[in-house]
């Protein structure tokens, strides 16, 4: 891998990009950035900005666009050195999509490719309910927030994919079956375009 490398995982809350991200990394050496993740490290210090993000979450929409934003272009000054990044999370709105363009093509390093998750929607709300009992997230303990967060993906984010779709970018993968299963097909789609 000589250039930069950069894939989004994309796909609805619960169709299980942040578990098939760790693998990814693990196997690929890619950066991991979850706007999710980032968020939820700032609610935990307590931070001007998590606590702003927190009113939004709590409710299951999305944090306005220039604070998400604003973190990624942070955290790709952050690793120079990067082999590559796998976004997780992000962007999930056309506004997002657009900056994170402007932003690689400051690094001369586009988007691979966007790997799309693709889950029913009654397999999205038993997963999310059954990572509630675990997952320590109150944003995953009610059905009514994660009722939420599908409307918001549906009436903002999903648009996203049409976006990568002008470019040929977007590869759908079925996102049921066995972790493993679903690993193997994602690492298929990747290694033919590595
Ligand atoms: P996630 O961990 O990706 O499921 O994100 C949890 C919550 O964080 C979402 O329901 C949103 O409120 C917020 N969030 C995460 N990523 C973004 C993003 N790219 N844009 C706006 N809000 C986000």
């Amino acid at each position: 891998m000589k250039r930069m490398f950069n894939l989004i995982l994309f796909g609805p809350p619960g169709s299980g990009k942040g578990t098939q991200s760790e693998k990814l990394m693990a196997r690929y050496g890619l950066k991991h950035l979850s706007t999710g993740d980032l968020l939820r490290y700032e609610i935990s210090r307590q931070t001007a900005l998590g606590k702003e993000a927190q009113n939004f979450m709590d409710k299951g929409q999305l944090v306005p666009d220039e604070v998400v934003i604003g973190m990624i272009s942070s955290a790709l000054d952050e690793n120079p050195d990067a082999k590559g990044f796998l976004f997780d999370g992000f962007p999930r709105t056309s506004a997002q999509a657009k900056a994170l363009d402007e932003l690689l093509k400051l690094k001369k390093a586009p988007i691979a490719a966007m790997l799309a998750l693709d889950v029913s929607e009654e397999e999205l709300v038993k997963r999310l309910v059954k990572r509630g009992e675990t997952s320590g997230r109150s944003d995953d303990n009610n059905e009514q927030v994660i009722r939420a967060r599908i409307v918001e993906y549906h009436n903002k984010t999903a648009v996203v994919a049409d976006y990568y779709k002008q470019f040929n970018k977007v590869v759908m993968v079925k996102g049921e079956g066995t972790i493993d299963d679903i690993f193997k097909r994602l690492c298929k789609e990747i290694d033919k375009r590595i």
